[in-house]
C-alpha cells in the first residue's frame, strides 16, 4: 500500500511541511479530527506542484481563529457561511481550513443549506473525483487515504470526473473549475463528463453562477503556473467574460505575464518561493480602466491578496528608488539589498522596471553574481583548511563573496593576506588506534611493544605506566617498535584477533610493513 504521509513529506516544501504540523496541533488540542484534502492531495499523489494546503475539520474551524493565530498563522480570510477560515502559515504558505459539510442545493442560483457532516459526507459534495480525496492526520489512522470516488484511478488516467450527473446544475462554477484543471493540467474531461459539461453550456446553467463563487474563481487564476493559458481556455469556452462582463485576453498585458512568468521559474530555480498571485493578477488585468479593476478586487475574497495587488506598484517604486540611490552604490551593497527586500517585489521590479540601471542590477542579482558566489570557497580557502565545518564558515564565505563581488581580493596575495587570520591551527596529533575487537589489548600489545612511544610530554596516569592505561598515548608508529620489541610478539600471539594498528594508514607515516603482513597469518589460526 502507498505510504501517502512519506509522499506528503516528500512532495510538500519545508514551510508546507511545518504548516500542516501546525494545523494538526491545533486541531489535536481542540479534539478535531483533521484530513488534508481536495488539490492537496491531488498534487501529492499526481506529482504537480502543491499550490495552497486544503484541510478539512470534522467541527467548526471558526472557532479554532485564535489558536491559529497563536500558533504564528496570519488569517486572511473567513467564510462564516461554510465555515472556512484562510490562513498564511509561517513562511508564506497558503492553506484554508473548512467544516467537514454537506451542502443541499434547494434551489438552481442560491447558495445551498450547509451542516455539519462526516468527512465522508463532506466527500461527497466535491467537485471531481480527483479532488475528492482525504488524507487522515488523526492518530490511530494517520497515514489512510479515503477514496470513495476512486480518485487515483483518475489520476492515473488523467481525467477530470464529476461525482454525479447534477454537479454541474447544483453549481456552475464547476464549469469554469473543470476547464481551469483541464488546461491546467491537460487532462480532458471524461466522456460523460463532457456530455454533462456540454448540456449544461447550452442550458446556460452558468447564469446562476453565485457571486461568491466567481470571486473565488478569480482569484484561482493568481495562482496558475502558467495563467495566460488559463485565460485563454476560459476565453474560448466563454468564462473569461462570467469573471467580468469586460475581461478578454486583449486585457492581459501578455508580454508582462510572459516575462513574469519566466522570471519567477528562475527564481524557482535559485530556491526563492516568490508568490506571484499579485504580479498575476496585475498582468491579467493591465488594460483594465482602474473602476473594473477595482470592481474585480471587491470580489475577492481573499483580501491579503488584493491589497498587495493594490499596492504593488508603489512597493516597487520604492524598491527602485532605493537601488538607484546610495543603498545600492556598490554591487555587495545591492546584493544585500535585494537580499533583504521580499522576492515578490524583486520578482515584479525585475518584469516592469523602467530605470535602466534597475533593470541590470537584478539581472545582476540573479544572474552574474550567483556565479561568484558559486566559485566559493575560493582554492585559497581550501589551502588553509577554511571549510564549512568552521562555525565562522558562513559568515566568513559572505564576507568574502561580497568583497568579490566588489571586485576586492584580485590577487592572490591580496586573497591569502585577508583569509589567514581566519585560518584554523593545525590539526591535532592522530588519535591512538582504537581497532579491532579488542582494542584496549591490541593497544596493550602496542604499548607493551614499544612503551617509550607514549606521547611525548604526556605520561601514563599515576601507577599505571606502560601499561594498558597508556592507550590513549599509543605510539604513532607501532609497527616497527613491534618487530623491535620480543614481548610485542608474545602479546600478539595472546589475541590474535587483534587488528594491526592502523598507524600505518595514518598520514605521514610509512606502513609497518611486518605486522601488516603479519596479521592475514594471525587471523587464519
Ligand atoms: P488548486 O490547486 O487551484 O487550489 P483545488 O482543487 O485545491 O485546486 P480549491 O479552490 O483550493 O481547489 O478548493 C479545495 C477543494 O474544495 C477542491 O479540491 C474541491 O474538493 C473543493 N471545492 C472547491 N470548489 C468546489 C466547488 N465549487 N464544488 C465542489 N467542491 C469544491
Ligand atoms: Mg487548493
Amino acid at each position: 500500500m502507498a505510504d501517502y504521509i512519506y509522499t506528503m513529506e516528500i512532495r510538500l516544501t519545508p514551510d508546507q511541511l511545518k504548516g500542516v504540523g501546525l494545523v494538526q496541533d491545533v486541531a489535536r488540542a481542540a479534539g478535531m479530527n483533521l484530513y488534508l484534502t481536495g488539490g492537496a492531495i491531488r498534487d501529492i499523489i499526481s506529482g504537480f506542484s502543491i499550490r495552497d494546503l486544503d484541510f478539512t475539520v470534522q467541527g467548526n474551524p471558526l472557532k479554532l481563529q485564535k489558536d491559529f493565530e497563536k500558533a504564528g498563522a496570519r488569517i486572511t480570510a473567513v467564510e462564516e457561511d461554510i465555515r472556512t477560515i484562510f490562513l498564511v502559515l509561517p513562511g508564506n504558505a497558503r492553506a484554508e481550513v473548512s467544516m467537514a459539510r454537506t451542502e443541499r442545493f434547494e434551489k438552481t442560483g442560491k447558495p445551498p443549506i450547509v451542516m455539519p457532516a462526516t468527512i465522508h459526507e463532506d466527500l461527497r459534495r466535491r467537485d471531481f473525483t480527483v479532488n475528492a480525496m482525504a488524507l487522515s492526520l488523526n492518530e490511530g489512522s494517520r497515514g489512510l487515504l479515503l477514496d470513495p470516488f476512486n480518485g487515483v484511478a483518475d489520476l492515473e488516467a488523467k481525467l477530470i470526473r464529476i461525482l454525479h450527473n447534477y454537479s454541474f446544475l447544483e453549481d456552475p462554477s464547476r464549469l469554469i473549475r473543470a476547464i481551469r484543471f483541464a488546461a491546467r493540467f491537460h487532462w480532458p474531461l471524461e466522456e460523460r463528463t463532457q456530455a454533462r459539461y456540454d448540456a449544461a453550456k447550452e442550458g446556460k446553467y452558468i447564469d446562476h453562477i453565485l457571486r461568491s463563487s466567481i470571486g473565488h474563481e478569480i482569484a484561482a487564476l493568481a495562482h496558475e503556473d502558467d495563467p495566460l493559458n488559463v485565460v485563454k481556455m476560459l476565453e474560448k469556452e466563454g468564462w473569461l467574460e462570467i469573471l467580468h462582463p469586460h475581461w478578454t485576453s486583449a486585457k492581459v498585458d501578455t508580454n508582462g505575464i510572459t516575462a513574469l512568468m519566466k522570471t519567477r521559474q528562475q527564481m524557482v530555480d535559485l530556491g526563492y518561493l516568490p508568490d506571484a498571485g499579485p504580479a498575476v493578477m496585475y498582468f491579467l488585468t493591465s488594460h483594465f480602466s482602474d473602476k473594473d479593476v477595482a470592481d474585480i478586487q471587491k470580489m475577492i475574497p481573499r483580501k491579503d491578496l488584493v491589497e498587495a495587488w493594490r499596492d504593488i506598484e508603489d512597493h516597487a517604486k520604492e524598491l527602485a528608488k532605493r537601488l538607484m540611490g546610495k543603498e545600492a552604490a556598490t554591487p555587495s551593497r545591492t546584493w544585500q539589498l535585494l537580499s533583504s527586500a521580499r522576492p515578490e517585489m524583486v520578482l515584479f521590479l525585475a518584469v516592469t522596471a523602467k530605470q535602466q540601471s534597475v533593470d541590470q542590477k537584478i539581472k545582476n542579482y540573479l544572474t552574474k553574481w550567483r556565479q561568484v558566489q558559486q566559485s566559493l570557497p575560493i582554492p585559497e580557502m581550501t589551502e588553509l583548511l577554511i571549510t564549512p565545518q568552521l562555525p565562522e564558515y558562513p559568515k566568513l564565505a559572505n564576507d568574502v563573496f561580497l568583497l568579490l563581488l566588489d571586485g576586492k581580493m584580485r590577487s592572490r596575495t591580496e586573497r591569502l593576506k585577508y583569509l589567514k587570520p581566519f585560518a584554523p591551527p593545525p590539526p591535532p596529533p592522530p588519535p591512538a588506534p582504537r581497532r579491532g575487537r579488542q582494542p584496549k589489548a591490541a593497544a596493550q600489545a602496542a604499548a607493551a611493544a614499544n612503551p617509550a612511544g607514549a606521547q611525548p610530554g604526556k605520561p601514563g596516569p599515576k601507577g599505571k605506566k606502560g601499561k594498558a592505561a597508556a592507550v590513549p598515548a599509543a605510539p604513532a608508529m607501532p609497527a616497527p617498535a613491534a618487530k623491535a620489541d620480543p614481548k610485542a610478539k608474545v602479546a600478539e600471539k595472546a589475541k590474535p584477533e587483534a587488528k594491526p594498528p592502523k598507524a600505518a594508514a595514518q598520514p605521514g607515516h610509512k606502513p609497518g610493513k611486518k605486522v601488516a603482513a603479519k596479521s592475514p597469518k594471525k587471523k587464519k589460526k
